[in-house]
This record gives structure tokens, sequence and C-alpha cells, in this order.
């Protein structure tokens, strides 16, 4: 059964599109807000693009995060 590890408000600082390393040595990304990529070994997935990082995944220890991010903080 696969958990939900992140869906918090945590945005790419760069323009990779939010890479994951998978625990097979996969790198899967996806490239935009309604892109969900699943790993050929199925044991982590992402989706948001360079939106927002929601991963996916068995455990953490399923997967090694290469996305930078920033929280944005709203100073409105
Ligand atoms: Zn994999």
């Amino acid at each position: 059964m696969k958990i939900l590890l992140s869906c918090s408000i945590k945005y790419p600082s760069h323009r990779t599109a939010s890479p994951l390393s998978c625990c097979s040595g996969k790198v899967i990304q996806s490239k935009s807000v309604h892109d969900f990529k699943t790993c050929s070994c199925g044991a982590c997935s992402v989706n948001g693009g360079l939106e927002y990082l929601r991963r996916v995944a068995d455990g953490e220890e399923s997967y090694a995060e290469l996305s930078i991010t920033e929280e944005i903080t709203d100073t409105k």
C-alpha cells in the first residue's frame, strides 16, 4: 500500500521539473501539474511539475529527493 509522503506547499526553485531518484536507481520527473509519473518498479511516484512537489512512495527509504525546494512565504 502506497503512502502519501508529501503534498505540502513546496515549490521547486529551479526548472528541472522536480526530479526524484527511486530506490531502483531510476530518476523520474513530473513535467507539469497533472503529469503523474510512476517509476517502472512501482516504488514511488511524482506529481505536481513545477507548481508543487508531490511524492507517493512505499516509504522514505524508497526514494531520494533531488529537487531543490524553497518555502514560499506569502508576505502580503
Ligand atoms: Zn523504481
